[in-house]
């Protein structure tokens, strides 16, 4: 036992240049090694393909990978070859050459990994070919098994027939997000015979969260990405207009970004992912069909410009930012009407009052997210069933939040409730005849016509909130909502501002609130943000000029094989590589990412560009 596990980490230093597995990988493999099923769940960027290629390295037999996307497919095989494996990809977009070598591979049983799409592998007619030399099935994506998860694909409920053709193959079941309840559905789908569990952590830490109230979202937006200037982001929105409305501001502002919604072409689509992903655009607008087959590793922040359906989506969606480990930022920008967007849209369709309920619970879990002032990290991780801090401390700061690096403070207690019953006896004072606007500006003392025609000007809450300012009163109206004191309901396509029971109960000091503000603009926290940079760089003294060098060159490589700059080298190694300057291949070699494959490949090159700064 022991031999293999040494063994083992050989093999990773050998084979992908990392000193030791993360957490619950090597289980993973040792697993899949004896022939016995399991299931991974391990959040984005903890490491889910090395599961299963490390077992392919080994050279006993084939890995299967069932994978739903197949842009993410190539994306693997490339990486995987970069490690020296002999990786290929059978789906419906391969051109006739790669499809016949391919399949030439196979026949000769030189395949060590195979990625394949569901539709393909059900299909039934290449099991021939593998049936004897499959030691290992993995199901990427695994939550699209299950009806409750947020990608259910119906082809993936069809795997089991063709799973149970090769009885002998162990199963692995991947996947980052998923609930207890998903977590039962994947392992009876997939009929995996007593599988272990093997359950990650899911906080990222590497993430930096922040959750606004949004006052202007262009310029919020703006905001964030020029922090990231020349590094890669995704922007979030909820509706075509708003990603065309936000790309054309941004690249007013002269940043490099493409929209990406349904309604562009293809083509579009496929050229504003292709040069994302090669570094040719650093920021992509996007509604959420955006998103599923990209890997890129450097993606340095992700903002929601409108709050996302589920905690669920805001995992998976935020998730794709900080793949490779270093420091990413994740902003949303919460407004309460984009809950009551999504719960429009959602009835339109033909649901069952279960599935009702389940959005309307998803939709109250993200709203209370994005207003409370309470720990970001610890609220997701709490989501998902899991313990804060993961070290079992009892660490209050994260000082990776808004909330943690006081940026937005929750009020006293006795403040809260002052504030909240203003702007609940406004509400009630309302009586449900007009919207949020309405009521902010009555508690703001604005003389508006039309305040001033229904007399309101003349009543007690009139103004009673003025020094506070618009936004923390909006925002306030908005907290107020997700906490149940208030709610919108539509007459007439008009959304009005109601005072809910709990409302008037807390009007009468029955029952608790907590009101959130954020206390400075974003600007000020530079020096805070630059202290947590600083973090990754690990204490290294870096030469910018050289990583930016390294970058082009890396950038060049890739074009010219066609592949993704990331594949080649992480942005770690190559910030490593700037700061250690490395004179010789061996040098080279103790670098995080760099295995034997690649130093071959690409070793001699990147040290003359780095030995011409030595010089
Ligand atoms: P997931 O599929 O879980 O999102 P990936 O398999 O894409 O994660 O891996 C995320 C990143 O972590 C990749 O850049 C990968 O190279 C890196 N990685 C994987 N295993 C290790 C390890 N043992 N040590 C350091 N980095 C690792
Ligand atoms: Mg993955």
């Amino acid at each position: 036992m022991k031999n293999r596990l040494n063994a083992l980490e050989e093999i990773l230093k050998r084979r992908w240049g990392y000193d030791s597995f993360k957490p619950l990988q090597k289980e993973a493999v040792e697993i899949a090694l004896s022939g016995r099923d399991c299931m991974v769940v391990l959040p984005t960027g903890g490491g889910k393909s090395l599961c299963y290629q490390l077992p392919a390295a080994m050279g006993h037999g084939l890995v299967l990978v069932v994978s739903p996307l197949i842009a993410l497919m190539d994306d693997q095989v490339a990486n995987a070859r970069e490690i020296g494996l002999e990786a290929d990809a059978i789906h419906s977009n391969l051109d006739a050459r790669r499809r016949r070598d391919a399949y030439r591979r196979l026949s000769e049983g030189k395949t060590e990994l195979l990625y394949i799409s569901p539709e393909r592998l059900l299909m039934g007619d290449l099991l021939v070919y593998i049936s004897e030399r499959i030691i290992l099935a993995a199901i990427d994506e695994a939550h699209c098994v299950s009806h409750w998860g947020h990608d259910f694909r119906p082809e993936y409920r069809r795997l089991k027939e063709v799973l149970d053709r090769f009885p002998k193959a162990a199963r692995m079941a991947l996947t980052a997000t998923a609930t207890p309840e998903v977590q039962n559905d994947i392992c009876a789908q997939l009929a995996l015979r007593e599988p272990s569990r093997l359950v990650g952590h899911p906080d990222r830490p590497n993430l930096i969260y922040r959750a606004l109230p949004r006052r202007d979202q262009l310029a919020q937006i703006l905001d964030i990405a020029r922090r990231h200037i020349g590094s890669g982001g995704i922007v979030y929105a909820q509706t075509r207009k708003d990603v065309e409305r936000l790309a054309k501001g941004l690249k007013k502002a002269g940043i490099s970004c493409a929209p990406y919604h349904a309604g562009l072409s293809a083509n579009d689509r496929q050229s504003a992912q292709d040069d994302f992903v090669k570094e040719k655009l650093d920021i992509i607008v996007a509604t959420i069909a955006f998103g599923m087959g990209i890997d890129r590793s450097n993606v340095r922040f992700v903002a929601h410009a409108n709050t996302p359906k589920s905690m669920e989506h805001y995992q998976q969606e935020s998730g794709r930012a900080g793949r490779d480990g270093m420091p990413a930022e994740c902003l949303l920008l919460f407004a309460a009407s984009d809950l009551a967007l999504h719960r429009r849209l959602s009835k339109t369709e033909n649901i069952s009052p279960q599935r009702e309920l389940a959005i309307e619970r998803q939709l109250r879990a993200i709203g209370r997210y994005a207003v409370a002032p309470v720990c970001r990290h610890r609220l997701l991780t709490n989501h998902f069933g899991a313990p804060y801090p993961p070290d079992g401390s009892n660490k209050k700061n994260c000082g990776a939040c808004d909330v943690c690096l006081g940026e937005t403070k929750s009020l006293p207690d006795d403040e809260a409730v002052l504030t909240a019953k203003k702007i609940l006896s406004a509400a009630w004072r309302m009586e449900g005849r007009y919207g949020t606007g309405y009521v902010a500006h009555l508690l703001l003392g604005r003389s508006y016509e039309r305040i001033k025609f229904n007399g309101h000007n003349k009543l007690k809450v009139f103004g009673i909130l003025k020094d506070s300012g618009e936004p923390a009163v909006r925002s306030w109206i908005d907290q107020l909502i997700v906490q149940d004191f208030l709610e919108i309901k539509e007459e007439r396509n008009y959304p009005l501002l109601y005072i809910t029971a709990a409302g008037k109960q807390l009007c009468k000091d029955k029952g608790s609130v907590i009101l959130g503000m954020p206390i400075l603009p974003l600007k000020r926290k530079k020096k805070k943000l630059a202290a947590l940079n600083k973090k990754f760089d690990c204490g290294l003294d870096i030469d910018k000029e050289l990583f930016e060098r390294l970058r082009s060159f890396r950038r060049l490589l890739a074009e010219k094989s066609g592949i993704p700059p990331y594949i080649i080298f992480h942005d770690s190694a190559l910030l490593e590589m700037a700061a250690l300057k490395p004179k010789t291949l061996n040098d080279l070699r103790s670098i995080k990412g760099i295995g034997e494959h690649k130093l071959k490949r690409y070793g001699a090159a990147f040290l003359k560009i780095i030995n011409k700064t030595n010089d």
